[in-house]
């Protein structure tokens, strides 16, 4: 088989939205080539379901792969790719995307166009369109060489509605062995949902002064939108955010639809991480801010004003 294949995630038994953005789009390229779209599944859940999302057929390494191990995902992935023979693979930018990716593809001997934001057809073959320089500029990225394998940031394409279709499911084997024992897990002390896939993110700054008034604040309209919670680094150093909240060059990139900062200035570190941000909402008392250069919506005022009268709004459309 050739064609499309889609990596589907999955996490506690359901597959993640970026399976369902990925292959719905895999599905439109697929229609553009003629070709056909399969799914890679590494680990043990249940995947013929994944047709509902228009893959025809699911190549799957059964197992438990729920101690991440970047060797092992990528031998996994290995063998199907060797099974299913496509000539394009998509994959979300997740941390198995950033880790396990570029290792299936120096075993393929290809190339790797990364953080896709958008991928379309052009002259036949698959072209991805990629952020550059902070999200300043942007490379359409085409593969040359073998297998063309593409990392999607999550959040690019819409989710399309699950239908009832079941893909068959094929069952590969792969013994790689793991150099790695996971010796024991520890529970991150404080469990935020993924910002790299949320949807609706509200941010806070340095402009919150404190822990205490970034959480009478920011998490409060977060809650209200049913939002993550992000910040800056300069939140995050002053102790006011955790650490796995920042977001930025030496954070997280993200790529919601809504992004809100509040009383963040829009350095270019902080933009680098949140720039492709479908819309983007900035409430800042000063209105020279940079951050309102690349706002959808801005809002010149006191955060601690504006911010509750959000929460109280949104809270009255229910
Ligand atoms: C190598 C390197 C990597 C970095 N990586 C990151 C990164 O990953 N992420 C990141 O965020 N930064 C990063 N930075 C830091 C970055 O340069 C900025 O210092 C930081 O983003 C500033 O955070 P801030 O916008 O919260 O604070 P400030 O720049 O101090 O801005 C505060 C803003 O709040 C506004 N304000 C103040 N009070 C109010 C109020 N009551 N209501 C409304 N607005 C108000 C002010 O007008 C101002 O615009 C990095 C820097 C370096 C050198």
């Amino acid at each position: 088989m050739s064609g499309i294949l889609v990596v589907c995630e999955h996490e506690q038994g359901s597959f993640k939205k970026t399976a369902g953005e990925l292959l719905g789009k895999a599905v439109e390229l697929a229609r553009a080539l003629g070709t056909t779209v399969s799914a890679a599944v590494v680990g043990d859940v249940a995947a013929d379901a994944l047709g509902g999302w228009g893959a025809q057929q699911v190549y799957q390494v059964a197992g438990d792969f729920s101690s991440y191990s970047g060797t092992r995902t990528a031998a996994a992935l290995h063998a199907i790719a060797t099974a299913a023979a496509p000539d394009v693979i998509l994959a979300p930018a997740s941390y198995a995307g950033k880790d396990a990716l570029p290792r299936l593809v120096a075993r393929l001997g290809s190339g790797l166009g990364t953080e896709c934001t958008d991928l379309r057809v052009d002259g036949g073959v698959v072209v991805g369109r990629r952020p550059l320089y902070a999200g300043k500029a942007f490379a359409d990225v085409r593969v040359t060489r073998g297998v063309a394998v593409f990392s999607v940031r999550a959040n690019s394409f819409p989710v399309p509605a699950m239908g009832t279709g079941r893909a068959p499911v094929q069952t590969v084997a792969c013994t790689s062995v793991d150099p790695v024992v996971v010796v024991e897990r520890k529970a991150a002390e404080h469990k935020t949902a993924d910002l790299t896939e949320a949807e609706r993110i509200v941010s806070g700054g340095r402009s919150l002064k404190s822990a205490e008034s970034f959480d009478a604040v920011v998490r409060p309209l977060a809650a209200t939108l049913g939002a993550t919670v992000g910040a800056s680094r300069a939140a995050v150093d002053a102790g006011y955010a955790h650490h796995d909240e920042q977001v930025g060059q030496t954070g997280k990139t993200v790529n919601p639809t809504l992004y809100i900062a509040l009383g963040i200035s829009g350095a270019i570190q902080h933009l680098a991480g949140m720039r492709t941000s479908r819309v983007i909402v900035a409430v800042n008392k000063d209105a020279s801010a940079p951050i309102f250069e690349h706002a959808t919506y801005g809002v010149v005022g006191d955060l601690f004003e504006v911010a509750p009268k959000l929460a109280a709004a949104v809270a009255r459309l229910g």
